[in-house]
């Protein structure tokens, strides 16, 4: 039983909290495409993961990290399309599950936007829906790139499939983030690097 998770403000002693109880599955949203990959590296890096994966469509990244996860994760799955990027990644979340999944870390990139895009809203949603299930029932963690504002449609869609959004800004040359979980208010903004 991890019964506590629910409710709360998640704020005053951020890191601590997030030692505690870090949620499995994030939006990471805020239209400063420079402020992705920082923050892509520090939620990746902020669990002890055995395995770090990331797959991006041929929409175009935000990110710039996939050398990062090459060097230092079990896969990078770049260029395809939504359907594709879905078989690549159940794929090798299923490789870990038959061998060892200590720890894993899952980054989604390149989401297309569905204004533009063969993709619509309901295909992107239910391609969202089961990576987010599929790396959790692997006992895995996942974050996806949404690189526009907090309030734009597209977020409030996307929303309620993870336990938290964490937004990104720039304040005085700086990375900051803050978080929210569904239904809740946000937390404080903090240096990205801290996430
Ligand atoms: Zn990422």
């Amino acid at each position: 039983m991890n019964g506590d998770v629910a409710g709360g403000s998640v704020g005053q002693t951020a890191s601590a909290d997030r030692q505690v109880d870090a949620p499995r599955s994030l939006l990471v949203v805020g239209d400063v495409p420079s402020g992705h990959g920082p923050a892509c590296q520090a939620l990746a890096e902020r669990t002890e993961t055995g395995h770090r994966v990331r797959g991006a469509t041929t929409s175009g990244a935000c990110a710039d990290t996939d050398a990062w996860y090459a060097d230092t994760g079990s896969g990078v799955f770049d260029d395809l399309s939504l359907s594709e990027l879905g078989m690549a990644l159940s794929d090798a979340v299923t490789n870990l599950d038959t061998n060892d999944r200590d720890g894993l870390h899952v980054c989604i990139d390149g989401l297309p936007d569905p204004a533009e895009s063969a993709d619509d809203e309901l295909t992107l949603f239910r391609f969202v829906h089961a990576v987010t299930n599929r790396v959790q029932a692997a006992d895995g963690s996942v974050h996806v790139h949404l690189p526009v504002d907090r309030d734009a449609a597209l977020v409030a869609t996307f929303e309620p499939l993870f336990d938290a959004v964490v937004e990104l800004r720039e304040r005085d040359d700086t990375l900051q983030a803050r978080s929210s979980a569904w239904r809740s208010g946000a937390g404080r903004w903090v240096p990205a690097s801290s996430l």
